[in-house]
């Protein structure tokens, strides 16, 4: 979907920037051996490729160069160290009791997903952020909040000594500059904030009534956003090879059409800076998709945990 980050410069730049910044710092834990994991855990058997890009998709719109997992690593991403390795979440502007929970949920998840703590921020507000109100629907008016602004005046001021980033979720609308209608949300990988608006994912911002399909789209829809985003955060760019939760968006019908799921080469790239066991990772990804009602992603990972159980390498040990 439409996020703007500059990714093959910002990336450069990131990377210089980690080894600039990080360098006195030990690292969190040591780099895992990913060459020695059994090969099953990256079996492509349960993923698709990527379809030729049709017109109007990300990848049509936005040629981008391919990152394999060799170029991953050459980029030398920030990796967690000792000193910064928790992943922050904030709430900008008014939040209700039920977005309230939806963060928290957002929060269990992140830290599921990528295996680092993850921790709520202060509250954050949009009092000076340059906003405007543009008509979206049907006469409907919104107010929309500059995304560079809420960055630069809100959360990089905001950043904990000990984050390796903060993220701001809003229920408000934003745009990126007065040329465009709106834009999902907006990151700066140098300064480790991004900030997202959850607002369009429910059907209320169209008018609709809620109801228990909708509230389970729009809880998909926030989850693969902040995943997608917050693996940005770890220097990975869009994935062109499979379909995977770090391909690029055009729209939320193309994001729709996405899974939630890293794909192999993805998962390689995590569990190098990160170190997670991959086995784990699934098993407490199965059990947050259970308790959450999400069958196909549980069963998914169900195909996957066997995959990985069976495989010769694993075998008692
Ligand atoms: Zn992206
Ligand atoms: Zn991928």
């Amino acid at each position: 979907m439409r996020i703007l980050i500059l990714l093959p410069l910002l990336l450069a730049a990131v990377a210089a920037a980690a080894r600039a910044a990080g360098s006195s710092n030990a690292p969190f834990r040591p780099p895992p051996r990913v060459l020695m994991d059994p090969p099953a855990w990256y079996s492509p058997a349960h993923f698709k490729l990527m379809g030729k890009p049709q017109s109007g998709e990300w990848m049509a719109a936005h040629p981008e160069p391919a990152q394999s997992f060799q170029d991953y690593v050459a980029l030398k991403p920030n990796l967690p160290t000792q000193e910064r390795h928790t992943l922050y979440l904030s709430a900008v502007g008014p939040i209700a009791a039920t977005d309230r929970e939806r963060l928290a949920t957002l929060r269990e998840f992140l830290e599921l997903y990528y295996t680092l703590p993850v921790r709520m921020g202060p509250d954050l507000g949009l009092k000076d952020v340059t906003s405007r109100d543009r008509e979206v629907f049907d006469q409907k008016t919104v107010r929309q909040y500059l995304t560079e602004d809420i960055l630069h005046q809100v959360l990089m001021p905001a950043v904990p000594r000990d984050a390796y980033c903060l993220q701001g979720v809003t229920m408000e609308d934003l745009y990126p500059e007065p040329s465009w209608n709106y834009v999902f949300g907006q990151a700066m990988l140098t300064h480790r904030v991004g900030i997202y608006s959850l607002v369009r994912f429910y059907p209320a911002f169209w008018g609709r009534k809620d109801d228990d399909a909708s509230r389970k789209r729009g809880l998909l829809r926030s989850l693969q956003t902040l995943v997608h985003e917050t693996g940005h955060m770890f220097g990975v760019a869009h994935c062109q090879k499979y379909e995977c939760v770090m391909n690029g968006s055009n729209s939320l019908q193309e994001s729709d059409r996405r899974p939630i799921h890293l794909c192999p080469e993805c998962l390689r790239k995590f569990r190098w800076n990160i170190g997670f066991d991959i086995v784990n990772r699934y098993e407490a990804l199965k059990a947050f998709y259970e308790k959450q009602a999400l069958t196909a992603q549980a069963e998914w990972i169900e195909l996957r945990l066997r995959e990985c159980r069976e495989s010769p390498a694993t075998k008692g040990g």
